[in-house]
This record gives structure tokens, C-alpha cells and sequence, in this order.
């Protein structure tokens, strides 16, 4: 799950990081009022679930309070495409208003879980800013990375050290290995994935900031945390995904290409994903419904797949291991009693109870598209995609 700045850097705050002072508006006069509050010089920010708005547009600094309601006004209600969004963007339902900061050096500091390693790495970098990304791929000497042992935490000399090689003079050191060790806190505290500060600004008159926050959670730990759960913003996810999760369904992934994907478990997906490319297809999504015996569940599962207005063709894929085919193939015609279907749909079971399963399908006297092996069921799907495009 990710957060919106303004409620990540409230975290922040709670942790003993400083943050620039400021306030979150809906709307312009709110916004405005705020900038009036701070005085000076100030800046508003798009409150979006992604990064790279400085370069599209969705943080102005101004020079007085009285001009922050010009930038406030043209941002809410609008969407703001960034090259970490879609096409579509994502819409701007607040923004922040802060206190500009007199920017000397803008550091980079994040701790994510290296997959590879199994355990969290914190990452800090003197090149941080809106070009990170352009330094780790140019670069990557020039990000330093501590890798931490769970069970130990991050030692107080580990921070210094990172301080030191940020080349900060003492009182910023002391600053700033602050910061490291409660990042760490709060990233472990709250089962983060990534907890990321850029830029974590150096201020002209030697303070040390977090004037940007990203904190991202493992949803698998959400049971954990009820109270980050009504931080949840549902406007800036995609919106079949939010009603996949509501109707119980947490495994749809919206994807870019044209195949409708249902399948049973992660691998099976991956390994669909696989096959259609080797097809010369796409999926427009996966959804992987587990292991269930409720046909009920699998009409609203075809239901989702059949509401993404990218799906030219459905392809149900399912290996019944404890999950039935029999029980997958009534809900397949009872969903096509139910749904208007959009699109032709290819089915392919195998497992438990599949001479029943194939049976109800026969007798169905449904137009489905049969395929019997998993790269027959790829081609069929790819090649139905086409023809309905
Ligand atoms: P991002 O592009 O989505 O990562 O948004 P950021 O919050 O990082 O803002 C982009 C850039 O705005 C920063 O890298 C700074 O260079 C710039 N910026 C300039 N002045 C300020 C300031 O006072 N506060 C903040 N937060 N950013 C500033
Ligand atoms: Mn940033």
C-alpha cells in the first residue's frame, strides 16, 4: 500500500524526523490560507501516489504566501501524468503547502527490502534530487548502501559512517545518522517496503530535512497495522483493482496488453504471462483466484476480467489441484448467464474432476473456445485477442 507525502511525512514526524512545516488543502482558498499562515516563501505539491511530479508540473515554489493559491488551484482537479504513472496520470485531490527551504545539497536516503539478499538495505547518495534514478543507472558508485541485519538494527557508528561518507559537517552529521537510524525505526516498526527520503535537504543555514517522503507497506503485514489502513487513498489506485479487493478478490494485477487472464496461483500465472509473449500476445491483467470451491466466486472473478475495457479475449486457465475444475466450469456458465460477455473466452482445465468439468462446459452449449494443452490455450487466446481488435 502506498501513501500520500503529506501523511508519510506525519510519520516521519513521529519518528524524530524533521519536516518542513506545512498543511494539506483541498482546495485553493484552504491552500492559500495555509501559505498566508507559513509566510515567505512557499511551495505546493501535488498529492499524488507517485513520484517525478517536480518534472511534470506538480511542485511550484512561489515567493509570497498570496501566489500559492494560482498553483493550488490549477493542480487540484486536474490528473498528473508523471513518467512513473500511466498515460491517464493519476488525479490531484490535495496538495501540500510548505515552508520553501533554502536548498544547499539535496541527499538521497531510502532502505528497501534487497530481494536478493533477503534483508533491508539502506541506500544514501550525495547526488539526490529529481535525477536519481538517471545517477543509480549512470552511476551507481555514487550510492552507498549498508545492508542491515534484522535481527541487530542499524548501530549508531553504521549511521555515523554513512554521515561521514555524505561528507556533512558535524552537526549535520549528527542530523542526519538521526535520520538513518529513524528511518530504520519507522520502516521496521510499520513492515515497510520502501521508506524513502528525496530530496533529504541541507538546508543554507545548515538544517537537515526530509522535503520529499515515500513510505510504501507490505500488504501482506497489513493485519498488523488497522491504523495505517485509514490512510488508504483508493482514488489513486486503479479502480479494478479496488473493486477486485472489495468483492474479496486480492489477487488482480492490471496489466498493458489485451488478454484477460484467470488463473489458479502465482506460478501458474507467471508461467501464463510466459506464454502468451511467446505467442506474440499480452496480458491485459491476471487474476489468480486461489484455491476455491464457490462458483459464485469465480462470476465475480470473470466479472472484473470482463469489466477491463482493454480485454479483447478471455483466457481461464485452471489446474485443479484442491481446487475443483467441475465447481470452475458452472461458474463459467453461470457467468455467462449473468455477465454480458464482451469478449470470446478460451477455456482450458486440467486436474481434479476435469471429465466433469469438461462435461458442463460441453453441455452448456456455451460458444467457448477449447484448448487442451497450456500452449494450445495461449495461442487460442492470443490469436482471439487479435481477431476481436
Ligand atoms: P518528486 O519530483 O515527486 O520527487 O517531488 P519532490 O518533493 O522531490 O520535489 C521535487 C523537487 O522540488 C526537489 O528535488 C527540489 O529540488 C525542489 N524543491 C525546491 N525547493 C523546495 C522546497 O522548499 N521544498 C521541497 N519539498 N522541494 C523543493
Ligand atoms: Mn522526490
Amino acid at each position: 500500500m502506498k501513501v500520500h507525502e503529506y501523511q508519510a511525512k506525519q510519520l516521519l514526524a513521529e519518528y524524530g524526523i524533521t519536516v518542513p512545516r506545512g498543511g494539506v488543502a483541498t482546495e485553493a482558498t484552504a491552500a492559500a490560507k495555509i501559505a498566508a499562515d507559513l509566510g515567505g516563501r512557499v511551495v505546493v505539491k501535488a498529492q499524488v501516489h507517485a513520484g517525478g511530479r517536480g518534472k511534470a508540473g506538480g511542485v511550484k515554489v512561489v515567493s509570497s504566501p498570496a501566489e500559492a493559491e494560482e498553483p493550488a488551484r490549477g493542480m487540484l482537479g486536474t490528473r498528473l501524468v508523471t513518467h512513473q504513472t500511466s498515460a491517464d496520470g493519476v488525479p490531484v485531490n490535495a496538495v501540500l503547502v510548505e515552508e520553501a527551504l533554502d536548498v544547499e545539497r539535496e541527499l538521497y536516503l531510502g532502505i528497501v527490502i534487497d530481494g536478493v539478499d533477503g534483508r533491508p538495505v539502506i541506500m544514501a547518495s550525495e547526488a539526490g534530487g529529481m535525477d536519481i534514478e538517471e545517477v543509480a543507472r549512470v552511476s551507481p558508485e555514487k550510492i552507498l548502501k549498508g545492508y542491515v541485519d534484522p535481527g541487530i538494527g542499524v548501530h549508531a557508528f553504521r549511521a555515523r559512517g554513512m554521515a561521514f561518507d555524505l561528507n556533512l559537517d558535524q552537526a549535520q552529521r549528527k542530523q542526519a545518522s538521526d535520520t538513518v537510524i529513524n528511518l530504520y525505526k519507522l520502516f521496521e516498526a510499520k513492515d515497510c517496503s520502501l521508506a524513502e527520503i528525496n530530496p533529504l535537504v541541507v538546508t543554507k543555514d545548515g538544517r537537515v530535512l526530509a522535503a520529499d517522503a515515500k513510505l510504501n507497506f507490505d500488504d501482506n503485514a497489513a493485519f498488523r497495522h488497522k491504523d495505517l489502513q485509514e490512510l488508504r487513498d483508493t482514488a489513486q489506485e486503479d479502480p479494478l483493482e479496488v473493486e477486485a479487493h472489495g468483492k474479496g478478490i486480492e489477487n488482480y494485477i492490471k496489466l498493458d496488453g489485451s488478454v484477460g487472464c484467470l488463473v489458479n496461483g502465482a506460478g501458474l500465472a507467471m508461467a501464463v504471462l510466459d506464454l502468451l509473449k511467446l505467442a506474440g500476445g499480452n496480458a491485459a491483467n491476471f487474476l489468480d483466484i486461489g484455491t476455491i470451491n464457490d462458483s459464485e466466486r469465480v462470476v465475480r472473478a470473470i466479472d472484473i476480467i470482463n469489466s477491463d475495457p482493454d480485454v479483447r479475449a478471455i483466457l481461464i486457465n485452471i489446474f485443479g489441484g484442491m481446487a475443483r475444475t467441475d465447481v470452475i466450469a458452472e461458474g463459467i456458465v453461470a457467468a455467462h448467464k449473468q455477465l454480458k460477455m464482451k469478449s470470446p473466452v478460451v477455456v482450458r482445465l486440467a486436474g481434479t474432476n476435469v471429465t466433469a468439468g469438461d462435461r458442463i462446459l460441453e453441455e452448456s452449449g456455451l460458444e467457448l473456445i477449447r484448448a487442451y494443452s497450456f500452449r494450445e490455450a495461449a495461442e487460442k487466446a492470443v490469436e482471439a485477442a487479435k481477431k476481436s481488435s
